[in-house]
């Protein structure tokens, strides 16, 4: 592939990437990010309760002990007592209109209430403008009531639209809500803005609450503080908040980020998460969509390296490895931080990317898997006719060659009519032919090795008896550089072998021993039978071969440096074919050698082929 086509390529891939990213972005998968945003309030390992607030519940307990509910009766009691452990704060949660009691009973609940310092009743109604006097109105009763609105909200049309409690509102136009009132008291901030992560929504101010386990807040009964189970040091000096939870009405409880049950959390613990928020400043911040974008980005683009670039595992490896890294990595910033990164668009982009380029690279790998098989075609035929010629040409010239060597044969025969000039020019014309048949010879060897056309003709023999043939037939050239070659041999039984093959392979050795010895020197050849096997060795004291190239000598038309660089004659192939030969009779061949000492090759053929 030329290289502007690569690049174009590259390019495509990458503009595809950011079209799906900008796609996904375009959309805002509040659900998805929901379940996300939800996971990390359930994966957080830290608490952020807030020990000043303390919740009191009129619960199952106390409709028991008092046969029903509390009535203003009940209520006068329960404010005189509440009194005496002198709270810092406290607020009443429940809604009047429900209580049952008469209108003396009403009139001294209001004055009750006006002991107690910093008390408020809550009203779940936030007013619109104008309504304020008759919304925030309790009735002609309770007069003196000091009363405010402290509304509640969840995600019914925004967000994830689940009725999840995840927000809270903090102000109707210049009405500050009850929780903010209370917040201001203890940590001062009186600027709505200054909250952490407050954001407009409808008009109002809010924040994300940072929402505890229910439960964080532990409830005390109503009817134990009333019978004087409860340590004045528990709420002296605490907030103090008042609600029901009677399991009676869904209206009294809140789907939170730990649970979709219906009753999950009482309104009075949703109120005391509220507080902690503000009074601790921590409400949670969601990443802005700038950060998104960039997220989402940088994941199409990991995605399409890893796909185009990677073999399918490491690709897989990579993208779920980033995928859950930035999910580590965003549950810890949210624990440490409060900050919750956007999960849906990375991840939903991530995907995309993968499935739609995934076909497109299965394309991309056919087209190369078909080039490839094209090629190799086209390889095995060019091999085919390679061999077909290498054979040919082989056969045609063997027979002039053998033709040389008859005729140089007939002229040496009868000497007394040569000079000894032509009688040294007719051996040397002998002696090439036969270098250059054993080349053929050789070069066909190779070719029926690589065609796999070499067939074992097995029948017993003695290899003792094709080690003397051998032997004899090297003898002269041996006599002419002094070499002595000496026999240890053993008694052998026949071995079913391929004689031809045998022949080759010690003829190989030999000829190597005597090629790669200097003259006066010594060639001993031993057999013997060891463990169902004929060990047969041939050791020289010869030049030797380095331990950096004694791996290579079995490849074909390997020589070592020295060889090549010297007058000694050579294919490279004759051990080549030798293993090869050996490993067709499932037998070893091994060397073992010193630089200017010797070499010994050891050959074992099994017994039983
Ligand atoms: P060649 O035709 O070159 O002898 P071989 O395959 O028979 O090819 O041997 C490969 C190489 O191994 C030789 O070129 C030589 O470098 C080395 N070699 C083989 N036998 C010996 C030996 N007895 N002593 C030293 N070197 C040897």
């Amino acid at each position: 592939m030329d290289i502007s086509k690569y690049k174009l390529d590259t390019v495509m891939r990458y503009s595809i990437a950011l079209c799906i990213a900008v796609l996904i972005c375009s959309f805002s998968f509040h659900f998805v990010e929901s379940f996300f945003y939800d996971l990390k309030f359930r994966l957080n390992p830290f608490s952020h309760k807030n020990e000043l607030i303390k919740i009191i519940t009129v619960d199952l307990k106390t409709v028991e002990a008092l046969k029903g509910q509390p009535t203003f009766y009940e209520y006068n009691q329960f404010l005189e007592t509440i009194r005496d452990y002198n709270p810092a704060a406290f607020y009443f949660t429940i809604d009047l209109k429900n209580i049952p009691g008469t209108p003396e009973d009403k009139t001294a609940f209001a004055e009750n209430f006006s002991k107690i310092k910093n008390s408020f009743v809550f009203l779940d109604d936030a007013p619109n403008k104008g309504e304020e006097e008759s919304m925030l109105s309790v009735g002609a009763d309770f007069r003196d009531l000091k009363y405010t609105a402290a509304a509640l909200s969840y995600d019914y049309k925004h967000f994830a639209e689940d009725a999840v409690a995840r927000r809270a509102v903090l102000n109707l136009g210049d009405l500050k809500f009850a929780q903010v009132q209370i917040a201001q008291l203890f940590n001062g901030i009186s600027d709505l803005n200054e909250y952490r992560g407050v954001f407009e929504l409808l008009g109002t101010k809010q924040i994300n609450v940072n929402y505890q386990k229910p439960g964080t807040y532990e409830a005390i009964s109503f009817s134990d503080l009333m019978s004087g189970k409860v340590n004045k040091a528990e709420l002296e000096n605490k907030i103090v908040l008042v609600g029901l939870n009677v399991f009676t009405d869904s209206k009294d409880y809140f789907k939170t980020v730990y649970s979709r049950e219906t009753f999950s959390m009482p309104r009075v613990e949703a109120q005391a998460n509220i507080i902690a928020s503000l009074i601790n400043n921590n409400g949670i911040i969601k990443s802005n969509r700038f950060i998104n974008y960039l997220m989402t980005l940088l994941f199409v683009i990991i995605v399409t390296f890893s796909v185009f670039k990677m073999s399918p595992f490491r690709g897989i490896v990579l993208i779920t490895g980033s995928v859950l890294a930035y999910a580590f990595m965003a549950q810890l910033i949210f624990s440490i931080f409060g900050y919750s990164l956007g999960m849906a668009q990375p991840i939903i982009a991530t995907f995309t990317c993968y499935y739609f380029f995934i076909p497109y690279r299965l394309i991309q790998e056919d087209r190369k898997l078909w080039q490839l098989t094209q090629k190799n075609k086209l390889l095995t035929q060019v091999e085919e006719l390679k061999n077909n010629f290498l054979s040919m040409m082989s056969h045609d010239l063997k027979t002039p060659l053998a033709r040389i060597q008859g005729m140089a044969d007939i002229a040496l025969a009868k000497p007394q009519t040569l000079s000894e000039e032509q009688t040294n020019a007719i051996t040397t014309i002998k002696k090439s032919s036969e270098e250059l048949t054993e080349f053929i010879t050789n070069i066909l060897d190779l070719s029926r090795v690589e065609s796999q056309q070499i067939k074992l003709n097995l029948q017993p023999k003695d290899i003792n008896l094709v080690l003397d043939e051998v032997i004899s037939k090297y003898e002269y050239l041996a006599q002419q550089k002094n070499i002595e070659i000496l026999k240890e041999f053993e008694p052998l039984f026949s071995v079913k072998v391929d004689t031809e093959l045998m022949r080759q392979i010690f003829s190989n050795l030999i000829e190597n021993a005597i090629k790669y010895s200097p003259e006066n020197t010594k060639i001993l050849v031993t057999t013997e039978e060891m463990e169902g096997l004929v060990v047969v060795q041939v050791a020289d004291q010869g030049i030797g071969i380095t331990e950096t190239e004694i791996k290579n000598i079995f490849t074909k038309f390997y020589r070592t440096k020295k060889v090549k660089n010297s007058q000694i004659k050579g294919s490279g192939l004759g051990l080549y074919l030798a293993k090869y030969f050996i490993e067709l009779h499932k037998g070893r061949i091994n060397v073992e050698s010193i630089p200017q000492q010797g070499s010994t090759f050891t050959v074992e053929i099994p017994m039983n082929q």
